[in-house]
């Protein structure tokens, strides 16, 4: 089965989809995007990705490529396309086509919209969450805007490359006072011997996760208590627990921190608890 992108306007077979050399995405980083997860057919959490990217693009200033509605229709008719059944669509826009010139160009200029869709093994990610997942920790050389989720991923691009290399999953980055910020393309938390679910706060510093906020409502069913501040990289490397939280790999353990076993080296009894509820907690269509 050919796989098909949505490339501003059209479906085209995916090894055929192109976007101009002047894209401003390409040229510039010049745009944000979104993945949500695609489960059973249904969209995860479509709304609060919708929205998160509403706020991207006027945080920007970029305009919106086309009404909520049509959006939610390409999204879905992508993954129809690609009969994804488990997986994710990933859809980007950037300010679009314009001659090279690092301010914005002058006139209208339509956004550049491309979406497209993959299958996932729901049992390979389960596998993996069940087997649970190093990182390493990296400086957080990143702009001031990562509350942006804009395709301009290099420090991220690097960061997982570091890890990849060190045999890890993931790389955290950590502030200049040594406090851990975020994945390079998660959240990241941790559970100390209180029973503390300590995340870093969303308000400064990392993206508002929507897998994050999600865990967030789980907790207090659950009658958990969450202690939004920063920690450490030492105190990660004492907690009980750790997890990472992204729409790609939902809730999952940490179980090595730079090389450091975290708690008996197993994946955590509260982590995989959050994992296992995780979808009666998120928006998903009937
Ligand atoms: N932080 C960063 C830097 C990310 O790229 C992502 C994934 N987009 C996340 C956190 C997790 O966000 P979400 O739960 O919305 O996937």
């Amino acid at each position: 089965m050919p796989r098909i992108a949505y490339v501003n306007g059209r479906y085209v077979p995916h090894a055929q989809a192109r976007v101009h050399v002047e894209d401003r995405g390409y040229q510039f980083g010049d745009g944000v995007y979104e993945v949500c997860e695609i489960r059973q057919g249904a969209l995860v959490d479509e709304r609060r990705h919708l929205d998160r990217l509403d706020r991207s693009l006027r945080e920007l200033r970029i305009r919106q490529p086309m009404s909520r509605a049509a959006l939610s229709h390409v999204l879905r008719e992508t993954v129809r396309r690609n009969r994804v059944r488990d997986g994710l669509v990933y859809l980007q826009v950037t300010r679009g086509v314009a001659p090279r010139d690092h301010g914005f160009p002058a006139g209208e200029v339509d956004p550049a919209l491309v979406v497209t869709a993959k299958s996932v093994d729901p049992v390979k990610s389960a596998g993996a969450a069940e087997a649970g997942i190093a990182v390493i920790t990296v400086p957080d050389n990143r702009w001031e805007r990562v509350d942006i989720k804009t395709v301009a991923l290099l420090p991220n691009v690097l960061a997982r490359q570091a890890a990849a290399e060190a045999g890890a999953a993931e790389a955290w980055f950590v502030d200049a006072k040594g406090y851990v910020t975020e994945g390079s393309s998660t959240n990241a938390w941790i559970i100390d011997g209180e029973g503390h679910m300590i995340t870093r706060s969303a308000d400064r510093g990392i993206l508002r996760g929507i897998t994050r906020s999600v865990v967030v409502d789980v907790l207090a069913s659950e009658g958990l208590e969450l202690v939004e501040r920063a920690f450490t990289v030492e105190e990660a490397k004492r907690a009980r627990e750790a997890f990472v939280t992204s729409a790609t790999k939902l809730v999952t353990p940490v179980v090595q921190i730079d090389g450091q076993a975290i708690g008996n080296g197993r994946p955590g009894a509260i982590a995989l608890r959050l994992r296992s509820l995780y979808h009666k907690h998120a928006e998903i269509p009937a």
